[in-house]
């Protein structure tokens, strides 16, 4: 059984979506149209009537695919087996009892549409599955016209090979959508790898927090009112010397971790590089310097399981306007410097007007 369902949401089903909407509106417009060109009403009471039905049914299914854009599956899958059985009955009704085959040209143009609504309904497995059988009945009655006894042997040969040669176009029909499907697919496939092995390569592998390309990106988005956090935790090569390596690895997660508890919603944490960190605040100095002070009691309260408390020096920098983020950086890692010289475990803020 191949697969059918199509998340709901994705790139994929709101293309499959809009193309079904896109089908609908042209039916329905032809509905519309043929049903103004209609003849007298005494003449043609039924399919008058029956075209008026067409109408509303194409009005009602674009409004649903409108409304509930997360059914577009049902609707397409409702549309495709309308389309079927009223081509199968209507053509048998052309083609076997009505053996002059006046309806066979207008109706006909119409007959491939069920491939488009399949292919745009399901995945190309699923879509085959469904318009095979379809494609069969049509063989079927194209024989079974081509053995009718009651048919004019004028109309015979002209019409058999008429409706062979739509055959034969309709296969090639379904084999391109087929194909194409299958490309868009892949390409879709593509697509979200891609996207999503350029956002891992934005994140800093051991933290997962964002890394320092990625800090420099959301430094250049537009700052009303930002303020940076750059903090270094203290004496770190001795937690590196005591217990190795892998516990100073894991010392490094425990604080990206309690840096992202610390942070409000809004405000971004990254790995800087090393035993660096980067905190992106809104908001002015004061705001930042208390988000700094709540990581340093965070960290306090949650010691490392093996290397016990650590400690961290921050340096608090307000951008000011007009000033590069590069500038404001800067002034960031020296009130960092002025943290360490004064002993560690502390915060400080960038004088507001030094240079
Ligand atoms: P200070 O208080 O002056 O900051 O002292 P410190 O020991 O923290 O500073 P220093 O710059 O001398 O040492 C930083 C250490 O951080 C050295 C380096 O080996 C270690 N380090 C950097 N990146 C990583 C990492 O990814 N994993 C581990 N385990 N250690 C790292
Ligand atoms: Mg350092
Ligand atoms: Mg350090």
């Amino acid at each position: 059984m191949p697969t059918v369902r199509i998340p709901p949401g994705s790139p994929e089903a709101q293309y499959r979506r809009a193309g079904l909407m896109i089908v609908m509106t042209c039916l329905l417009l032809t509905s519309v149209v043929t049903l103004l060109l209609s003849g007298p009403l005494e003449v043609q009471r039924t399919d008058r009537l029956l075209l008026g039905l067409l109408v509303v049914k194409n009005a009602a299914y674009l409004l649903w695919l409108w409304r509930a854009p997360q059914q577009f599956q049902l609707v397409g899958a409702l549309e495709l087996g309308g389309e079927i059985l009223a081509a199968l009955y209507r053509m048998h009704d052309v083609l076997l009892l009505d053996h002059t085959a006046h309806g066979l040209s207008g109706y006909s143009y119409w007959l491939a549409l069920p491939y488009l609504v399949a292919s745009l309904t399901f995945p190309a497995g699923a879509a085959l599955a469904a318009v095979t059988p379809y494609l069969l009945g049509l063989g079927v009655l194209g024989a079974a016209y081509w053995q009718a006894d009651a048919v004019p042997d004028v109309l015979r040969q002209d019409n058999t090979n008429a409706w062979l040669q739509m055959l034969l176009m309709h296969t090639t029909f379904m084999a391109v959508i087929t194909l194409q499907q299958q490309l868009r697919r892949r390409y879709a496939h593509a697509v979200a790898l891609a996207e999503r092995k350029s956002a891992q390569a934005l994140l800093d592998p051991l933290t997962g927090l964002p890394g320092r390309r990625a800090l420099h990106d959301l430094l250049d988005g537009p700052h009303a009112d930002l303020s940076v956090v750059y903090f270094d935790l203290d004496h770190f090569k001795r937690v590196n010397d005591t217990y190795g390596h892998d516990v100073g690895d894991d010392v490094l997660r425990h604080v990206a971790r309690g840096a992202r508890a610390s942070v409000r919603a809004g405000d971004r944490v990254g790995r800087w590089g090393g035993e660096e960190f980067l905190i992106l605040v809104r908001g002015d100095a004061g705001v930042a310097a208390q988000i700094a002070g709540r990581l340093r009691e965070h960290l306090r309260a949650h010691p490392h399981p093996v290397a016990g408390a650590v400690t961290i020096s921050c340096g608090v920098a307000q951008r000011r306007p007009g000033e590069d983020t590069a500038s404001a950086l800067r002034r960031a890692d020296q009130a960092l410097y002025a943290a360490k010289r004064a002993g560690r475990d502390t915060i400080e803020l960038a004088p507001p007007d030094a240079a």
